[in-house]
């Protein structure tokens, strides 16, 4: 029997974000002043052809495809008048070509897994599976260095947004600062997401050094045992002391670092507060947000459902599991639906290559349900 489940639309996580401080009136100005200097000098290359779209969307009056939200804003005003270009490239794919099912020769966004294992086991993660934790099954690992180092300098120049996450606690692979180190200064919004279990110093100081531009602290709840029981490992009390370590660090020798901090929940129980988490966490960190709950824990024992519409994942971005294995997303957290690894051949190729477009056309034919966990999937 099939069911039809609410969709989750992916064109926006957040179930709310709080205490984010667009500046609107002072970003709409530099982007009026690039939008001038793209007319005068015309669309001379495709990445200046999609700044040019990308700053007539946002003037126009009645702009409907392309609108910043107040936690971009936020991330703009920190940019320098000079990177506002890379960013709007970025941003304008990452929104409107999943939506427009246009595509080029990258991803809009990179995500790379350091590892897979995760010292966690949150009630919703796919790391309650233990078909997928048993070790014998093959798919607990740490990316090499140099595998990593690999993916990065195929990505510089080519995507500005990286993240670091996926399946694992990124911060648990030894050289994570190194890691970290290799991504300062080639990528304009790289995020990292991490339980704050495993932060030192010098990761705090690897982060800063390298100009993250988003750090997510993944806590759901602000007390106990609310928090022990959807975070199953985690411990409040350290994941606060990790917290207010990167804060007095970022304050004492990062005066003017733009690294924005933010604590996301996934929004699992009635019992969550998000005023409660607010209240928790506000000196220490610049936004307290809450998340859309997708049941990773157990994504192939969904029923299989009616939803029909393409999943803009296929668009929007790529992940690179730790051993090169590329896949479309971590919702399907076995990998089964890889288009290819990266040890074989780039990024990009497979990014275009005929595996990935046999399930983008499946998709757009609105035949998902003959793609395995696709047809489980609520992601749209
Ligand atoms: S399983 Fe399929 S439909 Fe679900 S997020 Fe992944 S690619 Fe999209």
């Amino acid at each position: 029997m099939t069911t039809t489940p609410a969709v989750y639309d992916k064109s926006s996580s957040f179930v709310e974000i709080r205490r984010t401080h667009p500046e609107h009136a002072s970003v709409h100005a530099r982007i009026e002043a690039l939008g001038e200097r793209m007319e005068s000098v015309g669309a001379t290359d495709y990445r200046s052809a999609i700044v040019r779209e990308a700053c007539q969307e946002l003037l126009a009056p009645d702009a409907a495809r392309f609108a910043l939200r107040d936690f971009v804003i936020d991330e703009i005003s920190r940019l320098e008048d000079e990177e506002l270009e890379r960013y709007l490239f970025y941003r304008f794919r990452y929104e409107v070509f999943p939506v427009e099912h246009r595509l080029d020769d990258f991803p809009p966004l990179l995500q790379i897994e350091p590892t897979s294992i995760c010292n966690f086991r949150c009630v919703f993660c796919y790391q309650t599976d233990t078909a997928y934790t048993n070790p014998k099954n093959g798919h607990m690992g740490l990316m090499s260095l140099e595998l990593f180092k690999r993916v990065v300098d195929e990505a510089e120049g080519r995507c500005e947004a990286v993240t670091l996450a996926s399946r694992g606690e990124p911060t648990l692979h030894k050289q994570f600062s190194e890691m970290v180190d290799y991504l300062a200064g080639k990528f304009l919004a790289i995020k990292i997401n991490t339980n704050a279990s495993m932060l030192d110093e010098a990761k705090c100081h690897a982060i800063l050094g390298a100009g993250v531009q988003t750090l997510v602290f993944s806590a759901d709840a602000a007390s106990e045992p609310l928090y022990s029981r959807l975070r199953v490992r985690g411990d409040l009390e350290q994941v606060l002391g990790n917290v207010r370590l990167f804060h007095d660090i970022r304050e004492k020798h990062y005066p003017h670092s733009r690294t924005i901090t933010r604590v996301s929940g996934v929004k699992f129980s009635d019992e969550q507060d998000l005023d409660e988490m607010e209240g928790f966490w506000r000196d220490l960190v610049d936004q307290v947000a809450l998340v859309k709950y997708n049941p990773w824990e157990n994504t192939y024992e969904q029923p299989v459902n009616q939803i029909d519409s393409p999943c803009s994942e296929y668009w929007r971005r790529a992940f690179v599991l730790w051993d090169g294995t590329m896949n479309p997303c971590d919702t399907d957290y076995k990998a089964t639906l890889t288009p290819g690894n990266v040890k074989d051949g780039s990024v990009s190729a497979i990014w275009r290559g005929e595996r990935y477009e046999t399930l983008r056309r499946l998709h757009l034919a609105r035949k998902r349900r003959g793609v395995e966990p696709c047809s489980r999937c609520t992601v749209v």
